[in-house]
């Protein structure tokens, strides 16, 4: 998609801090981190929205939770939030599939941040 943000950062066409890349996913670095530590977890396939998904992509969900896992592992999070902005209601501002990763607060607090 030509006009999509996150397919741009893929195609290295726009910059970003690139910490995973695999066959179909890339893991970068949020440009506004809501949290100590702030990640994406793309597909390199477009697909717009979790609204948009269908029993053909369950095999690329796992794959992006399991880039995810990795991202993690890499950062040294003991613990962390994966979440996915659904629509504009639900926050979701870029119309590409991504899977927010974030973590980095105090040791054994909980805590309650919105992404
Ligand atoms: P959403 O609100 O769609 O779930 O999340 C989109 C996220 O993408 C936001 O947290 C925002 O900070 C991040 N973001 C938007 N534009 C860019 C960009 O150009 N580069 C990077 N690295 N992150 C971006
Ligand atoms: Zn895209």
């Amino acid at each position: 998609m030509d006009s999509c943000i996150f397919c741009k950062i893929i195609s290295k066409e726009s910059q970003a801090e690139i910490l995973i890349e695999t066959d179909g996913f890339v893991v970068f670095k949020d440009i506004y981190p809501s949290a100590p530590v702030h990640y994406l977890a793309v597909s390199k396939k477009h697909i717009s929205s979790v609204k948009e998904i269908s029993t053909a992509d369950e095999a690329l969900l796992g794959g992006l939770i399991l880039t995810a896992k990795l991202a993690a592992e890499k950062l040294s999070l003991s613990g962390y939030k994966l979440v996915f902005n659904v629509g504009k209601e639900g926050g979701q501002m870029v119309d590409h599939l991504h899977l927010h990763i974030l973590g980095g607060w105090a040791k054994n607090k909980p805590n309650t941040v919105n992404v």
